[in-house]
């Protein structure tokens, strides 16, 4: 018998990778040929997406124009959909991941791994929380994660590119051959907590560059945001995580650079960005306008981490870019205020 896949979320980025997933589990024995993947049911033009879904084999919601295979099997119930998995693909976004856990909690086969695809953080007491510790402590079971510089509409299109599965051992190597394809090139990094916050952080930085388009600057500009935003990424992460955890090999790797450069350039959080510094409307109308129901992680994780710092007692000033971000976001700073803050980068001595 091969491993039962359940993948939890049907987003734009769930839905690609399911069919990757769906494609793989079809042709290798590892796995049981039918995928459950997990919907958040809505009716769409009248019709339950999960019908839609199974009958169509298209998410017409989430990421138009693609087929997905015809062994993804659409489930509305978490739990039916859940209860007899081996491996667990979570991509929803990182706000409902709370909530998801704690229905999943008693449901979930012993033996199970799962893989957190969730670009976000948690604030905790002692200060940073990563979601994949967050689905490894509510279900008990080993949890890896995959992050890379992956537009899910582009890798939906076969469009070649990178991505990192972070993990060990067996559970690693069992998510890399469920997820690699010709032009999905994955890698395995043993260094899963800092690739983790690779894809949480670089969504904060890609506000930024939103911004930069925004005010109408040039790429100069931007190239100077994904520099000081990699330099914070990299401060952040040897902050939080003990410093000899983190290595530097791993920010070169697609989760980091190159997750950077995409999501500075082609992303959700850059493109509303934009539209925020052009129009002054507030992020949730920008999000309601312009995402059709998907969800912007960066401005959410930009007030999570002035949280985590709060309650670390470090101070916002040591992340200049990040604060700045956050202020832009949420405390009505003008956005130019947010290019004063890198004029005054303690990078620059
Ligand atoms: P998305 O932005 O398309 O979000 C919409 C999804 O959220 C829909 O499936 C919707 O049904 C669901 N949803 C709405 N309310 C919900 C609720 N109360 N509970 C559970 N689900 C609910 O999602 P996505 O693009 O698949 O992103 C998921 C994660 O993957 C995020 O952390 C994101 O940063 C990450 N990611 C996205 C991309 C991308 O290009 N889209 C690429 C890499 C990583
Ligand atoms: P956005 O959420 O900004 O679209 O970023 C997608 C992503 O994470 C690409 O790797």
């Amino acid at each position: 018998m091969g491993k039962q896949v359940c993948i939890i979320g049907s987003g734009n980025w769930g839905s690609a990778i399911a069919k990757l997933a769906g494609l793989n589990a079809a042709s290798n024995p590892l796995f049981e040929k039918n995928v459950n993947m997990w919907v958040y049911e809505e009716l769409v033009e009248g019709r339950k997406l999960t019908e839609i879904i199974n009958e169509d084999h298209e998410n017409v919601k989430y990421l138009p124009g693609v087929k997905l295979p015809e062994n993804v099997i659409a489930v509305p119930e978490l739990t039916d959909a859940a209860k007899d998995a081996d491996l667990f693909i979570f991509v929803i976004p990182h706000q409902f991941i709370a909530r998801t856990v704690a229905t999943m909690k008693g449901h979930v086969k012993e033996g199970a791994a799962a893989i957190s695809l969730i670009k976000g953080i948690n604030i905790t007491d002692s200060g940073l929380g990563l979601i994949s510790d967050e689905i490894r402590t509510a279900l008990g079971i080993d949890v890896s994660v995959l992050m890379g510089a992956n537009i899910a509409n582009e890798v939906a299109r076969d469009q070649f590119c990178e991505s990192t599965v972070g993990g060990f051992g067996e559970n690693a190597k069992t998510f890399k051959a469920l997820f690699q394809r010709p032009t999905f090139r994955v890698s395995i990094s043993e260094d899963p907590k800092t690739v983790e916050l690779c894809g949480a952080l670089k969504n904060i930085v890609a506000c930024g560059a939103g911004f930069c388009d925004g005010l109408g600057l040039g790429d100069n500009t931007k190239a100077a945001i994904i520099r000081l935003g990699l330099m914070e990424m990299m401060d952040f992460c040897k902050v939080f995580l003990s410093e000899g955890e983190v290595k530097n090999q791993t920010f070169m790797e697609s989760c980091g650079v190159a997750d950077l450069i995409t999501t500075c350039y082609g992303g959700r959080n850059r493109k509303v960005s934009e539209a925020f510094a052009k129009t002054g409307k507030s992020l949730d109308e920008l999000e309601k306008e312009m995402l059709n129901g998907q969800k912007l992680q960066g401005p959410e994780t930009a007030r999570e981490l002035q949280g985590v710092l709060t309650n670390k007692k470090i101070s916002p000033e040591r992340f200049p870019l990040f604060t700045s971000v956050f202020k832009c976001c949420y405390e009505g700073a003008p956005v130019p205020d947010f290019l004063k803050a890198l004029e005054n980068h303690p990078a620059h001595g």
